[in-house]
């Protein structure tokens, strides 16, 4: 990991107990890189730097990497998914989004759902959405008691770490923007009929709710960062500091598992093409 990863990471990072406030956190930083154009680039780089790690993953077929992305409506969730695994060659990755929980989730208890979605040995599991909209709109939209909310947090992190304790690594990302940034982006799925598919009247009652929602998102900050799954805040403004922040992390991350081709059980002398 170089000097430049590290940092990135040390400022992004919620240590665990640690009380963000996420006021006091600016979602237009741009200090963790210098130049718009160079950060692209790098960026770029830095997927095809995914992709062969990911390569090796799948070989060594051992251990897995889960990246899990929250962010409320228009934070860049599925940008962010297009942009840092675009190289990754797709047998490898599999993306789940959660929403609304169907007839059957709900007649199982909120893990059922994500367990069945956890990503198999040798390939990367990418969530849009998680586990956590169960201490999110769940408490924020009184979807289920507060008692039974309580619980899961401990729940969660008791859950993540059998999860790592069986060979999958954890990263959590919060995509962090700002009230005004997501006006302009619901603005935009309102005037671009390109865009007109992704505007859902009900991220407007989920907008009334932002500072509950900003709440939400401090307490499962500060109760669910561990040392075996940390939560990440990324500045999310600019789509540009998101895509690489994430992308660095998540690159630090597989460089640092360091998965190896197996060793074959055979010598290049024993066998002979004709
Ligand atoms: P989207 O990510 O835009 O496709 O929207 C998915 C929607 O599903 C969001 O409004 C989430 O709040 C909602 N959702 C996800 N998980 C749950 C859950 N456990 N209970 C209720 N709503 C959920
Ligand atoms: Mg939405």
């Amino acid at each position: 990991m170089t000097e430049q990863e590290r940092s990135i990471i040390v400022k992004v990072r919620v240590e665990p107990g640690e009380r963000v406030r996420l006021k006091e956190r600016d979602p237009r930083d741009s200090s963790l890189f210098r130049d718009e154009k160079e950060t692209k680039a790098a960026t770029s780089a830095l997927a095809k730097d995914i992709d062969v790690l990911q390569d090796r993953l799948y070989a060594e077929g051992s251990r897995a990497l889960l990246v899990i992305l929250q962010g409320t409506d228009t934070s860049g969730k599925d940008g962010t998914i297009r942009n840092v695994f675009n190289a990754t060659g797709p047998l490898g990755v599999s993306v789940t989004p959660f929403g609304v929980p169907t007839k059957t989730e709900l007649a199982h208890d909120y893990l059922w759902r994500i367990h069945a979605a956890c990503p198999r040995r040798g390939t990367i599991g990418i969530f849009n959405r998680s586990h956590y909209e169960g201490v999110l709109v769940e408490k924020v939209r009184k979807l289920s008691p507060l008692a039974l909310i309580e619980q899961r947090y401990d729940q969660i992190n008791a859950f993540e770490k059998h999860l790592t304790e069986n060979g999958t690594t954890i990263l959590k990302f919060m995509l962090h923007i700002s009230k005004d940034e997501q006006k302009e982006r619901l603005q935009e799925r309102l005037d671009d009929p390109r865009k007109h598919w992704k505007f859902n009247p009900g991220d407007l009652d989920d907008r009334v709710h932002w500072d509950e929602y900003q709440d939400a998102y401090e307490t499962m900050l500060q109760r669910c960062s561990t040392h075996h799954a940390p939560w990440h805040v990324i500045p999310a403004d600019r789509k540009w500091v998101r895509n690489a922040a994430v992308a660095t992390i998540v690159k630090a991350t597989l460089e640092d598992m360091d998965p190896q081709y197996p060793k074959a059980q055979w010598e290049p002398g024993d066998f002979t093409i004709s």
